[in-house]
């Protein structure tokens, strides 16, 4: 039919040009291993990215190929972000916290066929590769202080002797360009391929207004790592909207980000909550010494991955001055799915009033659409109140794992289960109150154990908290709350349990409580409860035993 529009193709390749053509001079600022700082341009970043297409074409790269990378957050994992999916082949980020035999598993799995490491992760890989027998190349990211050792390539070296391809292939939208892993804590890890279609679209949202916003006049830093989920988006969307970026690398401790956002005066940054407790207990502790931070720049700051506690929300807000931004994602979603935005009506009411919205997980982005089911398939109402599993679909939500593993999470209709439990309000907000399998069912009755623990996160002594399920004889299952102190903090059971009696059911609040310095986590920051329930789940049983609530001091 005549008089439509263009099919133009969706693919990175316009991205990568664009950046290119339109914001060469635009900076890319990366921490090495040695914490200095290496600046490059867009400019140098297209020429470095056209010379290793070539050099990975001599190694044999194909249309299809899975590349995968074993790397922190810098310019080079960029470079590989963009020259593997613009020649058709597919870059698969391994997650370099899991156990060896897990990245084994996963690396197997996908076949991968070379791999590109930092020089300070070759210890990994070596732990792992013989196990992957499609592994053919390994080339690596020397950081100056060690050699590159025989057998191996020098990333450099490659780069040098290879000449920028001039010319970038046609790419159908529908062609995988990445590969990520979910962090599977119950079953094997499963594959989810992005397409260059669903990563363009996504890049896009991430741009919108009324989501991150990411514009060419910001400067970002993602701290959340390049090997889970894409960073969310952000590489990608820095490079196509123009915005600097900034790579902490491997630094990752609290003073060496707030060092970061000061000095290249980043604008958004994003990390899961863990990141930001640390660094919200940093600026409360220089402010009590009287050392002063210039984070006038920051915009926002995007906090995902997990539920980020409205306690630390408010104390960026009300002792620095700085807003976050609370979004929810998934790797099964390019990952972003919604934003804690308010809408225009909200805006201008009293903080207590703004608070609670901003911690809920938000709405959808644009295309992206929700819907709350029950165990049986039958919709549930967008009360607030009513708790089930929260389904989603849109142009950037899988239609199946890689290898068609995990079936049971696509429905017939072309909706993804996606395992969490929620409530949404009339509005549309949704509200994590567990994952699927984390959740506390006690006598039949749901707790949600998300907000339990944003309610003692709110006592000041507690610097987190984590609520599992434990077996209960008479009830099946009963909260228990894991509780890490301040440090110098010295803070009983009973007081913990009276900072939060009146704000729930009384059969809501944890039976017991457990104290330690760490609550074990997943590879990408979440609470493991599945470890928390091996510790103590049967605390609740074995009655002759001391009670839990003994300090670990
Ligand atoms: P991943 O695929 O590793 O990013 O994990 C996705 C899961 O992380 C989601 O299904 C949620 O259970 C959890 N998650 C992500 N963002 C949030 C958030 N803002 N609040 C609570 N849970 C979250």
């Amino acid at each position: 039919m005549l008089g439509r529009m263009m099919d133009f193709p969706l693919t990175l390749t316009h991205l990568f040009e664009r950046a290119e053509r339109l914001f060469p001079g635009r900076p890319i600022v990366s921490r090495k291993a040695d914490r200095s700082l290496a600046r490059a341009t867009v400019k140098d970043f297209g020429v470095r990215t056209r010379r290793l297409m070539s050099a990975l074409e001599g190694l044999g790269v194909q249309p299809g190929t899975r590349v995968a990378t074993l790397a922190w957050n810098h310019a080079q994992h960029l470079e590989v972000y963009f020259a593997v999916p613009l020649m058709g082949a597919i870059v698969h980020t391994l997650n370099l916290r899991l156990h060896p035999n897990e990245i084994a598993y996963i690396a197997d799995h996908a076949e991968d066929s070379v791999v590109v490491v930092d020089a300070s992760l070759v210890p990994l890989l070596e732990k792992f590769i013989d196990k992957v027998p499609w592994i053919r190349h390994v080339v690596v990211i020397a950081d100056g202080t060690t050699e590159v050792k025989g057998g191996y390539l020098d990333y450099e070296k490659l780069l040098e002797g290879a000449e920028p391809r001039a010319e970038l292939p046609q790419l159908d939208e529908r062609a995988a360009a990445m590969l990520c892993y979910t962090s599977g804590t119950t079953g094997n890890p499963k594959g989810v391929l992005y397409t260059h279609r669903s990563t363009c679209l996504h890049a896009m949202a991430v741009c919108l207004r009324d989501s991150l916003g990411l514009a060419s006049m910001d400067t970002a830093m993602p701290v959340v790592p390049m090997f889970h989920a894409a960073a969310w988006g952000i590489p990608y969307a820095a490079i196509a909207t123009g915005a600097k970026l900034v790579f902490p690398g491997p630094h990752l401790d609290p003073a060496s980000i707030v060092e970061l956002m000061e000095g290249e005066e980043v604008t958004l940054a994003a990390g899961v909550p863990t990141i930001w407790l640390g660094i919200l207990d940093l600026l409360d502790r220089d402010r009590k010494a009287e050392k002063a931070h210039d984070l006038s720049r920051v915009r926002t700051m995007v906090i995902g991955g997990a539920a980020a506690p409205p306690a630390m929300i408010d104390g960026f807000k009300t002792r620095h001055g700085l807003e976050v931004t609370h979004a929810w994602g998934m790797t099964e979603m390019n990952p972003l799915g919604t934003v804690a935005r308010l809408k225009p009506d909200m805006v201008g009411q009293a903080w207590d009033t703004e608070l609670p919205v901003r911690a809920t997980q938000g709405f959808p982005v644009m295309f992206v659409e929700h819907r709350l089911m029950d165990e049986s398939g039958k919709a549930l109402p967008w009360d607030g109140k009513t708790m089930g599993e929260l389904e989603v679909r849109g142009p950037w939500v899988a239609s199946s794992y890689f290898a068609d593993e995990g079936k049971d999470r696509f429905t017939e209709t072309g909706w993804f289960k996606t395992g969490d439990v929620v409530t949404i309000d009339p509005e549309g907000y949704v509200t994590i109150t567990d994952r699927a399998k984390d959740v506390v069912k006690s006598g039949g009755e749901w707790i949600s154990s998300v907000a339990l623990e944003n309610a003692l996160m709110s006592h000041p002594a507690v610097l987190e908290a984590a609520v599992f399920a434990a077996a209960h004889p008479k009830w099946d299952e009963r909260p228990v709350a894991a509780i890490v102190q301040r440090p110098g903090s010295d803070v009983s059971e009973e007081e913990l349990a009276g900072h939060i009696k009146d704000q729930f059911a009384s059969y809501w609040l944890p039976d017991a409580y457990v104290f330690m310095d760490q609550i074990p986590r997943t590879s990408t920051g979440k609470f493991l409860k599945t470890r928390l329930r091996e510790l103590y789940g049967d605390i609740l049983l074995v009655t002759s035993q001391p009670p839990p609530a003994v300090k670990a001091k």
